[in-house]
């Protein structure tokens, strides 16, 4: 069994020597335990802090999609899909009691996949996991958002803004993207529905939003903090509501001491324009978790909530997939297949 440990801390943007392949003997089985094959696992971009954070020599953290390869628990047959919280970790062998699915540190137990009506297993780590719960409730329940009301999200071709920005248009609001890519542009607008979508490499966010939202915006949910944050906060309308989710910007000047992670001062756009910011971090709706997954769920089979995933093949290949995250390679959900 291989897994990927920790060898550096990086600075500014990881490497792959930053992480280290490690190989070791499958142990047997005891009563009650289990052997975990990872088959789909997660690249994340709260990896990039958390590699910040863990001792160095420690596993890199993250959600997989895996399936029970070996059983000594009757719970738990051969052959069912778990989510699981193994880490950058091929294999895992232990007592699934004392097992977690959600990423961090909730405190629910490993869950067993049910049948998805023949959607891939794979979709539990973006669209009906992690990211689209993120998207649900980090969109209605912090800004209750309103039909005719303008949308901005920006990151808006990755995994949790694809979903924000198509959850806006079922809610019948005006829904205005940012990415960093024509071809993504191109997908939010000609496949999710996007009203307007741009590439904000070759646009700014003035120009931008004169055209798509010359009365102000009503609701911001930002991916990516720094200045699109700042640039869209100066045109909200007064009172306007920003879902504070991720701050991807800036991820990777942790590390770099002549690069703190500094963003312009939003304070001004968040006082003149009267805004409520709502900061959150997604495990506060692990008790409606589920419900939020059968909704989401619900839209894909109505196909009102389209999805794609950006695949790497190989274990192997974990840091290059995250690399290539954090880079914006990916459309949807970055994942790794084992
Ligand atoms: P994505 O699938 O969106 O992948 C990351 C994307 O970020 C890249 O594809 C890239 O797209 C974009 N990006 C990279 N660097 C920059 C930059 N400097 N400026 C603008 N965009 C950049 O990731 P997720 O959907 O999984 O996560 C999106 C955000 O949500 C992240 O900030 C993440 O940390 C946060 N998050 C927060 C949670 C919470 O509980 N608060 C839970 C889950 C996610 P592009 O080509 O468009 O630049």
């Amino acid at each position: 069994m291989k897994k990927y440990i920790l060898k550096s801390h990086p600075v500014g943007e990881p490497k792959v020597s930053d992480f280290e392949l490690v190989t070791e003997e499958v142990p047997a089985l005891k009563d009650g335990e289990i052997l975990l094959e990872s088959v789909f696992l997660s690249v994340d971009p709260y990896m990039r802090y958390k590699a910040s954070m863990i001792p160095q020599g420690g596993v890199m953290p993250g959600q997989v999609v895996a399936r029970v390869a070996d059983s000594k628990n009757a719970a738990y047959k051969k052959g069912v899909h778990v989510l699981a919280s193994c880490g950058w970790q091929s294999h895992v062998v232990g007592d699934p009691e004392k097992m977690k699915s959600s990423f961090d540190d909730s405190k629910d137990r490993l869950t067993i996949l049910p049948d998805m009506g023949g959607v891939s297993p794979s979709l539990a780590l973006g669209v009906l996991g992690m990211p689209g719960i993120t998207a649900l409730y980090g969109l209605i329940d912090l800004t209750q958002p309103k039909a005719g009301e303008t949308l901005v999200v920006s990151g808006a071709a990755g995994a949790v803004g694809s979903v924000v920005g198509q959850i806006g248009k079922i809610l019948g609001m005006k829904v205005i993207g940012f990415a960093g890519a024509d071809d993504k542009v191109a997908w939010l607008k000609d496949e999710l529905g996007f009203d307007y979508a741009y590439n904000y490499k070759t646009t700014t966010v003035a120009k931008a939003l004169k055209e798509s939202a010359p009365d102000g915006v009503d609701v911001y949910f930002d991916n990516v903090g720094g200045q699109i944050a700042y640039d869209v906060m100066l045109r909200m309308k007064q009172f306007g509501r920003v879902s504070c989710c991720g701050a991807i910007a800036s991820y990777n000047d942790l590390g770099v001491p002549s690069k703190p992670p500094l963003a312009p001062a939003v304070q001004i756009p968040i006082i003149s324009n009267q805004l409520s910011c709502h900061g959150f971090i997604v495990t506060r709706w692990m008790n409606k978790w589920q419900e939020g997954v059968l909704q989401l769920l619900g839209y894909v089979k109505q196909g009102k909530l389209k999805y794609k995933e950006t695949v790497t093949d190989g274990f192997e290949k974990m840091p290059n997939a995250f690399i290539e995250l954090l880079r914006g390679a990916n459309t949807g959900k970055a994942i790794v297949k084992a």
